[in-house]
């Protein structure tokens, strides 16, 4: 058996973290690598040891195994995970990292090579009987020959590039004159995307469902199933939400394709951990689809039902332990579901969204875990997957893994970038989705008129009110020369405050002290301010949490009923001179230099009523609108204390 001791993991984000995590569990230490943009990420500052590879783009950083192969000279480390995408399915680079003389936490190069085509994997997977997608896989790649291959195998077929993966280059063609464009816009995003122009051509199974099977190979040659995990909720064929166990497997046909799917990593002396994916069709049919040499995103839900830590395992294997465990051995217990936190937005074709993150706050739920690549403070760079984190809920049944995430996804604050927070909840509790009706069209055809968050006209007044409470409170903190006063604005004791957002919410408020505020005329009362969190009282008594952070201008809500991004109208005059009626304060201790006004004079809106002098700088006051100044209560030279009435106007 070999001795590990020091990880490289040489991956970013959550599955860096993740990996990290067990290593330092198992009592390996840890070594991250990083590019320019993530000098400070929390992969790297979680590491024991980290060594920067090179500048933000991926070939240049996360692609360069040169870099890579350095930093683990440079540290020391004597063994590599690869995570998943990135290097993780490059057979070249396992060699490599075997050649330097560390062990590779994952598959042998010529398994990863063997699977790394589905072309050559079909024919391989074909021979040992397990069930194929009917389609052509053979040499002759002219348009002509695919075209009339497609068209016996019978419409509709799906074109595949041979050397992809998730989910990109596929093209479906439903009529004989879709053929062509889907053959050559194929074939170049093919070459474009995997430097492999070579087409494999299947039937196309109308709503599939994909189900896939968790491997486990050790080196002394046993091979287990850790069971399913359905994935058929997808967009654009990359998983959005994955589950186990399936609901469309019984005990029987479970077994069938966990027999299947090892059949598969023999026929290849498979070692470690792996996936072997099936498509479903509609009659309960099952059809290989591929295998993924290496963890997968959605392995988290596997652990949680089968009560294993799969990274371990894959230290374990890499070490020469046997497997601890028969399959009979392994069982199910509960139910397991996953969604992946996209930064995007679903409403907008799911175009990913980049930016800073301005909050990221995990609302405590029994049962969940959440892997998470970002945190408050952190970003979404652009170079990078918009998978910004997962989260993962383990229940004793399906509706109740289920009703945990979507308390989860309720209670998560995700601020800055637009995220499918919303829309996963959304889907969760769509009735067919409810109903394990699934298939991987599920998106597209159930969810179109769910993509936008509903307009809820009390959420966004909810969040205007906390929005403009939050901003007031942090106006007083942030004046040192108040704390005595009484929580007003400025110059203005008596009348009303107001926000009004570009969304519409029009706030009009009165500090009245002790954290009561009239709000719109009713009573509402802050509890508690510990920024971003605010703690709110209704008028109608409901206490409720509410997080609330102002950054670019605009302030970044998220509620009980949901999130909203405010961004208040300007105004003129400037805040300090607001709407006002009544009185004026001194806003800080001063020395009046100016007044310019006299009892009972008629001054117009914007006019000048008197000039402060405080901290050095002049503070002018302006009347916001026309109206009658009724006394002035200060001359010229005089010192005023915070808070005391300069002037009074009419009523
Ligand atoms: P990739 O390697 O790019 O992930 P896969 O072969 O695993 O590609 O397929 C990804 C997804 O595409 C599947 O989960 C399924 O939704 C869809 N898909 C693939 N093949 C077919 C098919 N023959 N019929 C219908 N849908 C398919």
């Amino acid at each position: 058996m070999k001795t590990l001791s020091k990880l490289l993991v040489a991956n970013r984000g959550e599955i860096a973290l993740r990996v990290m995590r067990t290593a330092r569990k198992m009592g390996l230490s840890t070594v991250a690598v990083y590019s320019d943009a993530d000098a400070t990420a929390p992969h790297v500052r979680f590491a024991d040891e980290a060594v920067r590879l090179g500048p933000a783009p991926s070939a240049e950083s996360y692609l360069n195994q040169a870099a890579i192969l350095r930093a683990a000279k440079l540290t020391g480390a004597d063994c590599l995970h690869p995570g998943y995408g990135f290097l993780s399915e490059n057979p070249d680079f396992a060699q490599a990292v075997h050649d330097a003389g560390l062990t590779f936490i994952g598959p042998k190069p010529a398994a990863i090579r063997a699977m790394g085509l589905k072309r050559e994997a079909k024919a391989l997977v074909g021979a040992r009987g397990v069930p194929l997608v009917p389609g052509f896989d053979g040499g002759d790649q002219s348009t002509a020959t695919l075209e009339k291959k497609a068209l016996e195998l019978g419409l509709p077929v799906i074109f595949k590039p041979s050397a992809g993966g998730g989910g990109k280059g596929m093209k479906i063609a439903r009529s004989q004159d879709e053929l062509k464009d889907a053959i050559e816009s194929g074939r170049r995003e093919a070459q474009n995307a995997f430097g492999d122009p070579t087409l494999i051509i299947e039937k196309y199974l109308e709503r599939p469902r994909h189900l896939e099977i968790q491997l486990l190979g050790d080196e002394h040659g046993s091979v287990v199933h850790l069971f399913e995990r359905e994935c058929s909720i997808q967009r654009r064929h990359q998983k959005v939400v994955e589950e186990t166990p399936s609901m469309a497997l019984t005990a029987e046909s479970r077994a069938k394709m966990g027999a299947a799917a090892v059949e598969v990593a023999k026929a290849i002396g498979y070692t470690n951990a792996g996936t072997v994916e099936f498509i479903m069709d509609s009659d309960g049919r099952f059809y290989f689809s591929e295998m993924n040499t290496r963890l997968q995103v959605e392995h988290r839900v596997t652990e949680l039902v089968v009560g294993v830590d799969l990274v371990e395992l894959q230290i374990r294997i890499a070490r020469g332990e046997h497997l601890p465990f028969k399959q009979e051995d392994l069982k199910q217990k509960g139910h397991a579901v996953q969604v992946r936190l996209y930064a995007e937005d679903p409403a907008n074709g799911f175009l990913p969204s980049v930016g800073p993150v301005h909050d990221f706050h995990v609302h405590p739920v029994g049962g969940l875990l959440v892997d998470s690549g970002v945190e408050s403070g952190g970003e979404v760079s652009m170079h990078y997957d918009p998978m910004a984190a997962k989260l993962i809920a383990w229940g004793e049944d399906r509706h109740d893994s289920a009703s945990r995430m979507v308390r989860a996804l309720q209670g998560l604050s995700v601020q800055g970038v637009t995220t499918n927070r919303g829309f996963l909840a959304r889907l969760l509790r769509h009735p067919d989705y409810v109903a394990g009706k699934l298939h991987t069209g599920f998106i597209d055809e159930k969810m179109k008129d769910a993509l936008a968050e509903p307009v809820d006209a009390e959420r966004s007044m909810l969040c205007a009110i906390a929005a403009t409470l939050a901003q007031h409170l942090t106006r007083r903190a942030a004046d040192p020369f108040l704390p005595g006063v009484v929580t007003g604005f400025r110059n203005n004791r008596f009348s009303d405050q107001f926000a009004d957002y570009e969304s519409g919410q029009h706030v009009e408020y009165r500090a009245l002290g002790d954290g009561k505020f009239l709000v719109n005329g009713a009573p509402w009362k802050v509890i508690a301010w510990d920024a971003p969190a605010l703690t709110l009282e209704s008028p109608e008594g409901l206490r409720q949490h509410v997080r609330v952070v102002a950054a670019d201008g605009k302030q970044f809500v998220h509620s009980r009923l949901g999130s909203e991004v405010l961004k208040e109208k300007a105004r003129f005059p400037a805040p300090v001179d607001a709407a006002v009626k009544g009185g004026f304060m001194a806003p800080m201790p001063g020395k009046v230099v100016k007044v310019l006004v006299k009892d009972g004079e008629s001054v117009k809106s914007g006019q000048t009523l008197l000039v402060l002098e405080a901290m050095k700088m002049e503070q002018t006051t302006r009347s916001p609108a026309d109206g009658v100044v009724k006394k002035v209560l200060v001359r010229e030279g005089d010192q005023v204390t915070a808070g005391q009435i300069l002037v009074v106007m009419e009523e």
